[in-house]
């Protein structure tokens, strides 16, 4: 296993990411991802793009990251989206005092659930004191802190606006044309990939807690009177699963079951998440991701979204600890409902019955000749809200009288001139509010998961060396090429011949022929490309035509194959459809004494 320092530094040493703005003194929360990280980030996004887009389905959109303000007061953001904070009086640091409490009180796991004021007693119970300059917390104020970047849209005092917290509003907000682009039929699913922002408290650990983060988010939209997911195809999923049972219970543990199984005995509540974390191990086994290291964790009640029913995690462990990478949440009809009811839009589908049906409808046919002269300008409001009356409770119009409130203010009137009737009515169909059910991974949490998976020591021709043990298809280079020497030119025009060749053929191709080979090689082992190809002398020689060396980067064996071959056999190992192993029983294996060059 990495410690976190060797994984910091190699990421910065080898361009993976490193902290931005230094030449300014750097910003706490802000990554860069540098050539390699960058590679390997897009990789991660192309993955997710065919599992939970193209293989599903689904539909891709790319919305703007600044959303006014009337959209986070209908989500719930502006007045819900809070950590706590605690400030240092000495040194003015600020910290999460639920994280805090968590580090230092053996039992509490979720201390946000307990609230401000609580987490405020238990700092002084526990004379916590300030992570940075050692200094009392007791006594400071615990405040809840909105996470919400602001800023001003426009000119002048302009309206306000906020950086989006997630990726999801983009989704909810275009629903009534997105509906459209769906042809008004649910389930649909529309996902995207694309940047965050929140301003964490403490931002820590690398791109573990940044503020400004990549999401990769589907949408799922749901009748959820009708709609089933196609479980079968996950039925038999292997999954390592944390109840929030297991994690009330003393002697609590993981349930080792499969995706089926956790439906059948209701282990997990919604069939629909169920779904999507059997599709989900299989996409982080896929990745890279050393199972053995994950695990799915369901929330516990004070940890849920302020907008979730049923949630659960996925979680790797990174250097002993677990860290959330992606949330499944049930959302029901929470989103569209909220934006239905500030928007005055239709966050609506319209469902049509099998047969259109005959209701009967309570309606009143007020005569306005009366209650004009009598209410005046409120008339047409007491018409309306005598409508709303007789939908609600028909009842009230068996009496002579009937009285409605308008905007606080009760109106009497008589029976006969609300002209209150039962109607008989056809109906094709009701509109109705779809239920979401959302995964949400963090991109760079799963690089972050991938390079600590991947990363290993060992010895090869006695020299130590670290090496990515990266998936073919997460790795930033395919392959890199190196001509052994630089001082012969047929050799060098081998090696740029081959280069190009493979390039052409698609593959991303690392040109390098600088430094000894050894060194060049462990320079693509630390990035993790998984093959190399070295021209050198001896392959130039033979009768055959040319040959060269490939290395495979995990057992640093190498053999020797002809140059005509190397794309093909390239392309096949890279696509899994061969082993390397397999190889050498084809072509000659090759002393792999790396430092002579
Ligand atoms: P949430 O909406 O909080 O469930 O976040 C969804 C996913 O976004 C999480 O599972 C993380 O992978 C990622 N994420 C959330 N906050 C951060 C952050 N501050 N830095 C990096 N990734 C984050």
């Amino acid at each position: 296993m990495a410690e976190q320092h060797d994984l910091m530094e190699l990421a910065k040493r080898r361009g993976f990411f490193f902290g931005s703005n230094g030449a300014y003194g750097g910003t706490a929360g802000f990554y860069t991802f540098g050539p390699e990280g960058a590679s390997l980030k897009h990789n991660v996004e192309s993955a997710w793009r065919d599992r939970f887009t193209v293989r599903l389905g689904n539909d891709e959109i790319e919305a703007p990251t600044i959303m006014p303000e009337a959209v986070f007061e209908a989500s719930g953001h502006l007045d819900g989206f809070d950590d706590m904070l605690v400030e240092c009086a000495e040194c003015g640091e600020s910290h999460r005092a639920d994280h805090l409490i968590e580090d230092a009180v053996e039992d509490i796991e979720d201390a946000e659930a307990l609230g401000v004021d609580r987490v405020e007693e238990l700092i002084r119970e526990h004379d916590l004191a300030c992570p940075t300059c050692g200094a009392a917390l007791a006594g400071e104020p615990v405040e809840d802190f909105n996470l919400m970047f602001e800023t001003s849209i426009g000119p002048g005092s302009g309206q306000t606006g906020y950086m989006r917290p997630e990726t999801a509003q983009g989704i909810f907000v275009e629903f009534p044309r997105l509906k459209e682009y769906a042809r008004g039929q649910l389930p649909f699913g529309v996902t995207q990939i694309g940047p965050a922002y929140r301003n964490e408290i403490s931002p820590r650990r690398g791109i573990i807690r940044v503020r400004e983060f990549t999401q990769a988010e589907l949408e799922q939209f749901i009748d959820p009177e009708e709609d089933e997911p196609p479980l079968g195809e996950v039925d038999d999923v292997g999954v390592r699963l944390y109840p929030a049972s297991e994690q009330h219970a003393d002697d609590g543990g993981y349930v080792d079951t499969t995706i089926g199984e956790a439906v059948a005995e209701g282990i997990i509540g919604s069939p629909w998440v169920a779904y999507y974390l059997g599709v989900a191990q299989e996409w982080y086994e896929r990745v890279g991701v050393d199972m053995d290291r994950f695990r799915f964790r369901q929330h516990l009640g004070g940890e849920r979204a302020h907008y979730a029913a049923d949630c659960w995690d996925a979680e790797s462990e990174i250097d002993g600890n677990w860290i959330e990478i992606a949330g499944f949440a049930y959302r029901g009809d929470y989103d569209l409902s909220k934006h239905g009811e500030y928007s005055g839009d239709r966050f609506t589908i319209f469902k049509r019955y099998d047969e259109p049906v005959t209701v009967e409808k309570a309606v009143v046919d007020p005569d306005m000749s009366a209650l004009g002269p009598e209410f005046g300008g409120a008339a047409a409001d007491v018409a309306e809200a005598l409508q709303d009356l007789a939908e609600d409770d028909p009842d009230a119009f068996d009496s002579d009288e009937v009285t409605v409130d308008v905007d606080g203010e009760s109106y009497t009137v008589d029976t006969e001139v609300a002209n209150f009737s039962i109607e008989e009515q056809t109906e094709s169909g009701e509109h109705i509010t779809p239920h979401v059910v959302e995964p949400s991974f963090g991109v760079g949490r799963t690089v972050y998961t991938l390079l600590e998976h991947a990363y290993r020591e060992d010895e090869v021709d006695g020299e130590e060396r670290s090496y990515l043990s990266l998936a073919p298809e997460m790795a930033p280079t395919d392959v890199a090429v190196f001509p052994l020497v630089t001082n012969d030119d047929e050799l060098v025009g081998v090696a740029e011949d081959v280069a190009g060749s493979l390039r052409k053929a698609g593959l991303s191709v690392s040109y390098d022929d600088s430094g000894s080979i050894g060194r060049r090689y462990r320079r693509q082992d630390e990035v993790g490309t998984p093959f190399c190809v070295t021209v050198d002398k001896d392959g130039l020689e033979g009768d055959g035509g040319p040959t060269v060396t490939l290395r495979e980067r995990d057992s640093a064996a190498q053999i020797r194959l002809p140059v005509d071959d190397v794309a093909a056999e390239l392309a096949a190992l890279l696509a899994g459809d061969r082993e390397f192993e397999g190889l050498s029983q084809r072509y000659d294996d090759v002393d792999t004494d790396v430092t002579t060059a």
